[in-house]
């Protein structure tokens, strides 16, 4: 499974100089290869990324000398990289591709063939050994580096093919948990307990407004706007440190506490196009909490269910089934009009998620009887067949484990 880390360089300015130096060559290259990308198409051709590297080996010599001076990996790689933006355009997994901005996407990548790690140094083309605030995380075959501009500091993320680290839990914890994403809170647990979600934004958002205004008030190109814009993007990456901390801390508790974790597919795009959504969403990084849970669980041998799209979780009742036609985003409690059972909107929806990560495992269960598992598999259908209860639910859940990897 790949796993990226993201350490910061301790840098000198020669080194930052050279960062700064092969990440304009990624811009520009990844730009001028954008350009060409639209110009071919429009007349008539199809474009693709390996003609166009081609292209740009061909007169890169004459029209952009400069990149010369630093690894020709840094070009290269950025126009791979805009091959698959288009790829992951046309396959509707992101936007169009835009053009690449300094100061903003300051980053360029190397293959694993280009770059050395040794302890807490990396070792970079032209350039040699950088140091970094600490040493790589995970142990496996490396695969690429990008490093990045975040405000005044540089950064490397090293992605690694890890080996799927197995740990045998036998943890007293094996439970499982619905987890209902939320924007007045950021999460809740089938369990009650209920996390308020990390909103520095919010927070921060006044001294941003001010920031951002000042910049604007001041000169183009003098030295107290730039002065200003290094204050703005300082805040910038303050507020994603907060924000990914919060995330980190969360993601981990739960996948250290729980065998089998049940959450909404949300449809984050569609609920971004919903502005007075958007902002909330944004600050609390459902897309960041997501990616992280699914690693982490990968990591430690949990099963992470995703719910279908269209799986009404707040509108089920959790404890009689009864769907009710409508409810609006503000109801936050309702009585189920069946069996006369208060809800409370967001732990019901975790509830109901729950249930639906355990009857999914269950399904597992069946498709190893199948492979030969038979006994295992039947002991869990009959246990399941009891009813629910916290402590069928574990039983159940070690019985089948062998089912999620
Ligand atoms: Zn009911």
């Amino acid at each position: 499974m790949l796993l990226a880390h993201k350490i910061e360089l301790k840098c000198n300015n020669k080194q930052k100089t050279y960062f700064a130096k092969a990440s304009g060559a990624a811009r520009k290259a990844y730009n001028w290869a954008l350009d060409e990308w639209q110009k071919q198409y429009a007349a008539g051709g199809k474009p693709t990324e390996t003609a166009l590297r081609r292209k740009l080996n061909s007169i890169k010599r004459e029209q952009f000398p400069w990149m010369l001076e630093v690894t020709k990996n840094a070009p290269q790689m950025a126009i791979i990289q805009l091959g698959q933006a288009f790829k992951n355009f046309f396959a509707k997994r992101a936007d169009y591709p835009s053009f690449r901005k300094k100061w903003i996407d300051d980053r360029f990548t190397l293959t694993n063939d280009q770059f050395a790690v040794n302890d807490s140094r990396i070792r970079i083309p032209h350039l040699g050994w950088v140091r970094m605030r600490e040493s790589l995380r995970f142990v496996g075959k490396i695969i690429s580096a990008t490093i990045s501009r975040a405000a005044d500091k540089w950064f490397v993320s090293i992605t690694v093919d890890a080996p799927g680290q197995l740990r045998t839990t036998a943890n007293e914890n094996q439970v499982a948990v619905g987890i209902d994403l939320g924007v007045s809170d950021f999460a809740t647990f089938s369990t009650g307990k209920v996390i308020k979600g990390p909103k520095p934004h919010k927070a921060l958002l006044c001294r941003l407004k001010r920031l951002s205004k000042g910049l604007s008030r001041k000169q183009k190109g003098s030295k107290n706007r730039n002065k200003a814009k290094l204050k703005l993007s300082r805040l910038h990456r303050r507020i994603s440190n907060i924000r990914r901390d919060a995330i980190h801390q969360l993601t981990t508790e739960i996948t250290r506490d729980f065998q089998v974790i049940g959450i909404e597919d949300l449809h984050v795009k569609g609920m971004m196009r919903n502005r007075k959504l958007s902002r909330s969403i944004a600050d609390m990084g459902f897309f960041e909490f997501r990616r992280q849970l699914n690693y982490k669980a990968n990591m430690l041998n949990k099963k992470v269910v995703l719910a279908d799209r269209w799986f009404a979780s707040s509108k089920i009742c959790f404890n009689c089934d009864y769907k009710l036609k409508f409810l609006s985003l503000s109801t936050r409690e309702w009585s189920c009009p069946q069996c006369g059972e208060n809800h409370d909107r967001d732990l019901n929806a975790a509830k109901n998620l729950e249930k639906m990560a355990v009857s999914s495992c269950a399904v597992v269960a069946s498709f190893d009887a199948e492979n030969g598992f038979l006994n295992k598999a039947c002991n869990a259908m009959e246990k399941m067949a009891v009813g629910p209860s916290k402590s069928i639910t574990r039983n159940r859940l070690q019985t089948t484990s062998s089912g999620f990897h």
